[in-house]
């Protein structure tokens, strides 16, 4: 693994500092330039990253545990966050030369075609469709389609029970809301983000929401009186990193960083989902 110090982490929560100076492996304190030791020829990506002297990263912020913003502190935090604050350290750039862009499910492909971000790290399923347009380093984490409901609602059990009366929300250009207009009878309901669907169901606007079930753990953590998380995950979903389509350079940088990153991975899943009590383990990167 290459050995890079990461010299400036103020504006890194403290857990993620932890695991990003556990991943720079330093032995010295003399601060370096960090991009300069990035073996990365051949990357139209990198190149224009290096040349703005600052990384754009797609991100989602209303997805506690995996992609958020704290309104109060400005703080990031969550699993994807980190992954992509590491990524952006193997690429050479610190905290402060991150820009992070909130984008919507049904945006993202559109960002990385328009050359508006460097890379989208949140919840992003690798999809053949997807890949028609974007491509994916990756997978980084493994997990599958699952249904939030009130915590008193003892009609809905799992997804069998999605018929016809059935409203269930999901977020707009998503996998979730795919299945259920493919596979299922229940009334799809469709918002820009999840936390719009978490309103509604709070409100009793709808029955369901339906995404990942690593999502709807952020979200029940939260509402632990008042949501509940019914029945087994009913699909595969593998995040990846979306990244400008036909840049393998990048993509195999990205890849061979997820593949030789040591304990970072399980130090990051453990920080911000831990608790789920979820045992994480890193998927093998494919080397599509
Ligand atoms: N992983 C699914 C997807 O990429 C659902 C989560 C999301 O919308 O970000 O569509």
């Amino acid at each position: 693994m290459k050995k890079r110090r990461i010299t400036s982490l103020a504006a890194v929560g403290a857990a993620a500092a932890l695991v990003l100076a556990g991943c720079a492996g330093g032995e010295d304190d003399a601060p370096v330039d960090v991009a300069d030791d990035v073996q990365l020829e051949g990357s139209s990506t990198f190149d224009a990253i290096q040349e703005r002297g600052s990384i754009v990263i797609g991100v989602k912020e209303d997805q506690p545990g995996l992609g958020y913003l704290d309104a109060a502190t400005g703080e990031r935090s969550g699993f994807d966050v980190d992954i992509a604050r590491w990524m952006a350290a193997e690429l050479g750039f610190e905290e402060d030369q991150i820009e992070y862009s909130a984008i919507p499910s049904a945006n993202r492909e559109q960002e990385l075609v328009n050359g508006n971000i460097d890379m989208y790290v949140g919840t992003y399923s690798i999809t053949d469709d997807r890949k028609e347009q974007i491509d994916f380093a990756g997978p980084y984490a493994i997990t599958g389609q699952g249904l939030l409901v009130g915590a008193d609602n003892d009609s809905i059990q799992s997804d069998s029970d999605l018929s016809a009366d059935v409203t269930v929300c999901s977020a707009t250009g998503s996998t979730p809301i795919q299945n259920i207009r493919e596979n299922y009878d229940a009334e799809p309901v469709e918002y820009d983000t999840y936390s719009q669907c978490i309103a509604q169901l709070e409100d009793g606007s709808v029955d369901a929401v339906t995404t990942d079930e690593l999502i709807l753990l952020g979200y029940a953590a939260q509402s632990p009186d008042t949501l509940q998380i019914v029945g087994e995950p009913f699909s595969e979903e593998l995040y990846g990193i979306g990244i400008p389509q036909g840049d393998d350079a990048f993509r195999d940088f990205l890849n061979d960083a997820l593949e030789n990153g040591g304990d970072t991975w399980t130090e990051i899943w453990d920080n911000n989902l831990g608790a789920t009590g979820i045992e994480g383990e890193q998927p093998a990167v494919d080397r599509y």
